[in-house]
């Protein structure tokens, strides 16, 4: 996408509806575009184990997860009132 990359609540105006997912905390159905995107992935402590295994394999096994406003508020994955740098993307 080429249009300049604009920020804020927008509604997708495009055709059908819009896509929704699910709060991976409350399980809320809440519209993707208001949704904090997470990785939850291993963690894997151990540097022999770590060399036996394939990094990408191991990114097979993080999950992408959503997480609606309020819990993203609320778990701390977003900061209210500090800087207005959001690295998004
Ligand atoms: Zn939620």
């Amino acid at each position: 996408m080429s249009a300049p990359y604009r920020r804020g609540y927008t509604h997708t105006k495009s055709k059908g509806k819009e896509s929704t997912v699910v709060c991976t905390y409350c399980g809320r159905q809440v519209p993707r575009w208001k949704t904090f995107v997470q990785y939850r992935g291993f963690r894997i402590s151990d540097p022999t184990l770590r060399k036996q295994i394939d990094p990408r394999r191991v990114s097979g096994f993080s999950s992408k997860m959503y997480v609606c406003p309020s819990c993203a508020r609320y778990r701390g994955i977003v900061q209210v009132g500090r800087s207005r740098k959001s690295r998004r993307g």
